[in-house]
């Protein structure tokens, strides 16, 4: 089973994707982790894409694709299923990984929106950064950070939508309640 995690910055893809990869035995994938990972070990991608990260924009597709092409190779033999967070994150992208599966025989199975607004995700980052003080959860680069969803990653809603692929879940509820929602439509898709 292979899902995409969607929604703007704050809108609990993290904690969630951590949350329903443990219930099922999912790999995590999160490429933000995967980066901030490569930033933290000073490799010479992460030297190249710590700038990129803290203004708030999108790494180049080239390299997202090839780190997503490696893990996918990597995990396919340690997990029956993947949970992608923060990835895809714009059209190409979404082209990209559907290439990437039908290489191997594999192909999406669902995406799950979820839904917060603009308001309840500001207030969430600002919390987050006094928890985890991640760089890039300043206000200006979560401007940046918002802009980019908007402009980029949105549009794969409509995408998905005209695949039937997607299912919209309200994020505003607590963790628990949004972590149930997803569990259903998991179970759901396993039942069909
Ligand atoms: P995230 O943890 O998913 O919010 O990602 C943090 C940052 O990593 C983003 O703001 C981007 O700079 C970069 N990033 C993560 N995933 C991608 C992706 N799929 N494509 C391009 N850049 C990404």
């Amino acid at each position: 089973m292979i899902i995409v995690l969607l929604g703007p910055p704050g809108s609990g893809k993290g904690t969630q994707a951590e949350l329903i990869s443990k219930e099922f035995n999912f790999f995590h994938f999160s490429t933000g982790n995967i980066l901030r990972n490569e930033v933290k070990n000073e490799t010479k991608i992460g030297k190249e894409i710590k700038s990129i990260i803290n203004a708030g924009k999108l790494i180049s597709d080239e390299i997202i694709i090839k780190i997503v092409d490696m893990q996918i190779t990597e995990q396919l033999k340690n997990y029956k299923g993947f949970l992608f967070d923060g990835f895809p994150r714009n059209l190409d992208q979404a082209k990209g990984l559907d290439e990437l599966l039908n290489t191997r025989n594999q192909k999406l199975t669902s995406v799950i929106e979820l839904c917060v607004d603009q308001d309840e995700v500001i207030k969430r980052i600002q919390k987050r950064k006094l928890e985890e003080n991640r760089e890039d959860d300043t206000e200006d680069i979560l401007k940046s950070r918002l802009n980019v969803y908007l402009n980029e990653t949105k549009p794969l809603l409509d995408f998905y939508r005209e695949r039937r692929k997607l299912n919209k879940i309200n994020g505003i509820k607590s963790i628990d309640n949004v972590n149930n929602k997803i569990k259903d439509v998991i179970l759901t898709l396993k039942s069909t």
